[in-house]
C-alpha cells in the first residue's frame, strides 16, 4: 500500500502530517511511504531523515500522489483554483484521505471529495472518548498551541511573570487570566504558573471549575441554573443565552482591568468564538498588558483581535491574535499529529489486506468519515444539506 505525504501548501502552515519517526513505524507496518520533497522542512525534518527512515522521497505533488492508496495532509488538500497545484485532482479514486478537512465551515468540499470517490476523514470530528484519545488530533494541538499562547505572552510582556525579588527593589508578580480551560485553557493555566504567574480562569462547563482549581488557579466567573447545564453529551461547552453572557461580563469585565496577560482560548463547536473580552474591557487594561486570542481562528474571543495579527491599540495593550497556534510550535505540533494519525491507521490496519479497512459501524470511523463509494455520508453535512 503506498502511502503518501504531501507538502502543506495552504498559507502559514508548517506542519506537516508524517514525520521520519512515524513514516519509520507506517513502513514497518507494511505501508510504501511517499515524501514529497521539503514536506517537513519548515518543521525540521530534512528529506534525508525521512529517507533514513525508509520513505522515498518524491520531487512534485504529482510523482507523490501516484497510486497512492492512503494520503496524509495537516490541511484539506488543495482543490481547483486554489493554489498552483489542483492536489485533489491528483488522487486516486477510492483513496483513503486523512486530516484536518473542516468540510463543515467549506461548503462544496465534502462534494468534490465524493466526486473524487475519496474515503475523506475529517480528524477533527473524532469523537472524545477514551479509546479515540491517542487519535485526538483537537486535543494534542489545543495543548500545544495553550501552552505557546503563553510562552508569546511572556515575551511580549514588558515586565515578567514571576514576583523578582532584587536588590534594587521587588517587581510583582504578572497577572494572568485564562478564559475557556477547556484543552488549550488548562495547559495555558499550567504552563503560566509554571512560569510564575499569578493565574486566574474562567469558563462555563461546571467541570471545569474544579480543573482550574486542581491546577492552582483561582475561579473567577457567573453561575446560574442555565450554567449547570452549560456542557453537551460530547463536553463541549453550549451556546448560552445573551442574558448569562451579560452577566458573565459583568462579573470578568471588573477582574480584567486588573490583569497584566489575558489569554482567550474559548470555543464552541460550529460556531464564531464568542465574545468575551469587549472594547471596553480592553480600554480599562492598562498600557504595556497583552491579550492573547487562541480563538482568533474561529472568529477571535476579544473584540479587538485583528486575526492574524499583532496589533496594539491606542492605549498600549498588545493583542496576539495569530492564527494557526499550533503551527507556531510546529515541531512538537507535527510530532504530536503525525503520532495521532500514526495511531489511526495502525487501529484500522488489516493485516492481511495489507491496507487500513475501515469497519462502518466503527464509533470512531462513523464520526470522522465524510464520504464513502461516491457519496457524502456524514450526519453533520447530509443533515444540513436536507435542511
Ligand atoms: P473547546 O476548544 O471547544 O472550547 C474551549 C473551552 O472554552 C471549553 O472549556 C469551553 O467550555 C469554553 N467556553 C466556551 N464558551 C465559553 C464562555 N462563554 N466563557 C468561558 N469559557 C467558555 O473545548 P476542548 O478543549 O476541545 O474541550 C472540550 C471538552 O472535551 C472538555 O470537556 C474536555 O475535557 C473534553 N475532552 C475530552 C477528551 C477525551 O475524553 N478523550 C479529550 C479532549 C477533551
Amino acid at each position: 500500500m503506498r502511502l503518501a505525504v504531501l507538502k502543506e501548501r495552504r498559507a502559514g502552515e508548517t506542519r506537516v502530517a508524517a514525520t521520519p519517526e512515524t513514516a519509520k513505524k507506517l513502513a514497518t507496518l507494511g505501508c510504501h511511504v511517499a515524501v514529497e520533497a521539503g514536506a517537513g522542512l519548515a518543521s525540521g525534518f530534512t528529506d534525508a531523515a525521512y529517507a533514513e527512515a525508509g520513505a522515498e522521497i518524491c520531487t512534485d505533488a504529482a510523482a507523490t500522489l501516484f497510486g497512492a492508496g492512503v494520503v496524509l495532509k495537516v490541511r484539506a488538500p488543495l482543490g481547483a483554483g486554489e493554489g498552483e497545484v489542483d492536489e485533489l485532482a491528483l488522487m486516486h479514486r477510492g483513496a483513503l484521505l486523512v486530516g484536518t478537512l473542516e468540510a463543515g465551515a467549506n461548503p462544496g468540499r465534502a462534494e468534490a471529495y465524493a466526486a473524487m470517490g475519496l474515503e475523506a476523514c475529517a480528524m477533527e470530528l473524532l469523537p472524545r472518548t477514551t479509546r479515540a484519545q491517542s487519535m485526538d488530533i483537537l486535543s494534542s494541538q489545543a495543548n500545544l498551541a495553550g501552552y505557546r499562547a503563553v510562552i508569546e505572552a511572556a515575551g511580549a510582556f514588558d515586565r515578567g511573570f514571576p514576583m523578582l525579588m532584587t536588590a534594587a527593589g521587588t517587581i510583582p508578580a504578572a497577572n494572568v487570566f485564562i478564559m475557556g480551560a477547556g484543552v488549550a485553557g488548562l495547559q495555558a493555566i499550567a504552563t503560566g504558573r509554571r512560569l510564575g504567574g499569578r493565574v486566574s480562569a474562567t469558563d462555563v462547563r461546571p467541570a471545569a471549575k474544579e480543573e482550574i482549581k486542581s491546577l492552582g488557579a483561582s475561579f473567577v466567573g457567573y453561575e446560574d441554573e442555565e450554567s449547570k447545564n452549560a456542557q453537551t453529551a460530547g463536553g463541549y461547552a453550549k451556546q448560552l443565552s445573551a442574558d448569562f453572557y451579560a452577566k458573565q461580563a459583568d462579573v470578568v469585565a471588573a477582574h480584567i482591568a486588573k490583569q497584566d496577560i489575558v489569554v482567550t482560548t474559548a470555543l464552541v463547536q460550529g460556531r464564531k468564538a464568542p465574545t468575551l473580552v469587549t472594547q471596553a474591557m480592553v480600554d480599562s487594561m492598562k498600557p504595556g498588558s497583552v491579550i492573547v486570542d487562541i480563538a482568533a481562528d474561529a472568529g477571535g474571543n476579544c473584540a479587538a483581535t485583528r486575526p492574524g495579527e499583532l496589533f496594539i491599540t491606542p492605549n498600549g495593550v498588545k493583542i496576539l491574535g495569530y492564527t494557526n497556534w499550533p503551527g507556531r510550535i510546529c515541531a512538537a505540533a507535527s510530532a504530536l499529529y503525525a503520532r495521532n494519525l500514526l495511531t489511526f491507521i495502525t487501529t484500522f490496519w488489516d493485516k492481511e489486506a495489507q491496507a487500513p479497512k475501515l469497519p462502518e459501524g466503527d464509533d470512531i470511523v462513523q464520526g470522522v468519515t465524510l464520504t464513502r463509494a461516491g457519496a457524502v455520508i456524514h450526519p453533520s453535512l447530509t443533515a444540513t444539506k436536507a435542511a
